[in-house]
């Protein structure tokens, strides 16, 4: 089976981590403020904190921005659930806004409309709104940012497929148009750590929030105490954390991983470019590009053409049995049980409705071959005339 997606672990990568487990720290050592620093430099921001996931970091990123009960948060229906659970966890609401048809990501368009509209029947406004670089592709982050002046929420970008990418000629993560950037390092992402995630920012406040709850809420740093130290044991806990630290093996990992980036992201943009060309003439919609950015090419999704009897379930299957690991991203998230619980109707956003009929994701990932590229337009091409 060719996978969809799937790590890239070299010697380097498996020694850095042995040497992390011959050493004296496995946790809360040298090694996780190494590859924060790493993370700074090369997305060009002032400070990031690094947890065991990108899911926690989107929860920490949340509660820093001071969501909770009562408020709402505004995200993309075509996600991994994580984007949306994450408001959840802070006892807020979670709406969404609907995709662009040419990127598939949050429409800054609709998102523009959602908030004209809410505004002139005094509806909530979003406290937080958080875009998501689908596929590694940044969203229309100057005209999100211009609203977000206008309407008075911060950002969470979650660039959780993005790292190594740059939207107008910045990193993506330098959080030039947002308040925090989160990526993860799950193994099918463009870096790994195994599990774990970082949050960015350029705000010491935010960080200083964020790496306090990563861990209880407990701090030794006198400048927090809230009460008067009784000696160099004292530490205290002045907000309600969690456990979210990332381990010293992540981030070895993490470090080894990191110096491969922009490599990685050359080859998935080369294996997708090829794709391009192979896929022509095929009735597929090859992604679109916009020109103004450079995409890390975390997944290659192609719309198929449903005309005909074939339906996608039974191309998605026969693609399947014969060895493509193709897959699906994402079912959108107000169509899930436990959002149509808290009164989803399943048809409220019709683009991500209708991109979901006819998504699929073939297999990318930097160590793929051209002849396992041609295999899988060659299953695909089988599985669309049958
Ligand atoms: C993978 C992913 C997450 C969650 O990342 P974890 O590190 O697995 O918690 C969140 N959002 C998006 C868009 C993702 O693809």
């Amino acid at each position: 089976m060719i996978p969809y997606g799937k790590q890239d672990i070299t010697q380097q990568d498996i020694e850095s981590v042995v040497e992390v487990l011959k050493s004296d720290f496995l946790t809360q050592g040298p090694q996780v403020p190494k590859f924060e620093a790493a993370i700074n430099k090369i997305v060009d921001v002032n400070y990031t904190v690094a947890v065991n996931s990108a899911t926690s970091a989107l929860h920490i990123a949340c509660l820093a921005l001071g969501v909770g009960k009562g408020d709402l948060v505004w995200t993309s229906p075509i996600s991994f659930v994580a984007s949306a659970n994450c408001a959840l966890y802070c006892g807020a609401d979670v709406d969404f806004v609907d995709i662009d048809p040419s990127t598939y990501n949050l429409s800054a368009e609709e998102l523009e409309n959602k908030l004209i509209y809410a505004k002139s029947k005094k509806l909530r406004l979003p406290k937080v709104v958080i875009p998501v670089h689908l596929c590694g592709q940044s969203c229309d982050m100057e005209k999100i940012y211009s609203l977000s002046k206008e309407y008075g929420f911060a950002i969470v970008e979650d660039a959780s497929h993005a790292i190594g990418g740059s939207y107008k000629g910045s990193p993506v993560g330098n959080c030039k148009y947002s308040d925090i950037t989160v990526f993860s390092f799950h193994p099918v992402k463009i870096i790994t750590t195994a599990e774990g995630g970082v949050a960015t920012t350029n705000s010491l406040e935010l960080a200083e929030k964020m790496r306090l709850l990563r861990s209880h809420g407990v701090t030794r740093d006198a400048s927090l105490f809230e009460g008067d130290s009784c000696g160099e044991w004292y530490y205290e806990q002045v907000a309600l954390g969690f456990n979210y630290r990332m381990t010293e093996l992540q981030a070895a990992l993490g470090i080894s991983q990191l110096v491969r980036l922009q490599q990685f992201v050359k080859k998935r943009n080369e294996l997708a470019s090829r794709y391009d060309e192979m896929l022509r003439g095929l009735p597929v919609r090859i992604p679109y590009q916009l020109p103004e950015l450079v995409s890390s090419r975390h997944l290659y999704v192609i719309l198929l053409d449903m005309e005909g009897d074939v339906t996608k379930a039974e191309i998605f299957s026969a693609l399947r049995q014969g060895g493509i690991g193709v897959n699906l991203h994402y079912i959108p998230i107000h169509t899930q049980p436990y959002y149509r619980k808290l009164g989803f109707d399943g048809q409220s956003f019709p683009v991500a409705e209708g991109y979901y009929s006819q998504a699929l994701s073939i297999p990318l990932y930097p160590s793929m071959t051209e002849e396992d590229q041609l295999n899988v337009v060659r299953q695909l091409k089988i599985a669309l005339a049958s």
